[in-house]
């Protein structure tokens, strides 16, 4: 079957950046699994897998704004550290998840100085052209439960 808005997707991908180096990978482990239509990967890559079926193979290449979008100078900020519960271990590279009401943000302390701490709020891998290279290994129609949910249940899914 060919994917379209009810499919359940398995599919193993190599992440590169622009530069041509492997971020990440699902060679090795098990196929990352999605449902179709809901947002769930980046929009770049769900519409690239529209129409496409179990053993296809195809490479995409994505500008920022169709992968992790644009950066955001904004979320760059620099907070008085005495705003933190344990200051004396902030160090650059430490990431903070937060709830915010566009979902959960992932920050990351980019500086620390005597006083402050500046922190990006930027996905990880926003700005970013990147290119995936993907193989399908298995479309199937998801079930009523899922499509309400909004998420798939099961193998490389959600558990409750
Ligand atoms: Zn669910």
């Amino acid at each position: 079957m060919k994917i379209d808005k009810n499919s359940v997707v398995s599919f193993h991908f190599t992440l590169l950046n622009g530069e041509g180096t492997v971020l990440e990978s699902s060679t090795g482990s098990e196929p990352l699994t999605y449902l179709h239509g809901a947002g769930n990967i980046v929009p770049g890559l769900e519409e690239a897998m529209t129409g496409r079926t179990t053993g296809d193979k195809f490479q995409v290449t994505l500008p920022p704004e169709k992968a992790y979008g644009t950066r955001d100078e904004k979320l760059v900020q620099r907070i008085p550290k005495d705003q933190f519960p344990d200051p004396a271990r902030l160090q650059p590279g430490m990431q903070f998840q937060l709830d915010s009401p566009k979902g959960l943000m992932i920050l990351t302390v980019m500086k620390v100085d005597d006083s402050h701490v500046t922190i990006d709020g930027n996905p990880e891998l926003a700005g970013e052209t990147l290119t995936f290279n993907v193989e399908i290994s298995e479309v199937r129609t998801a079930s009523a439960e899922e499509l309400e949910h909004g998420h798939v249940h099961g193998p490389g899914g959600h558990h409750h």
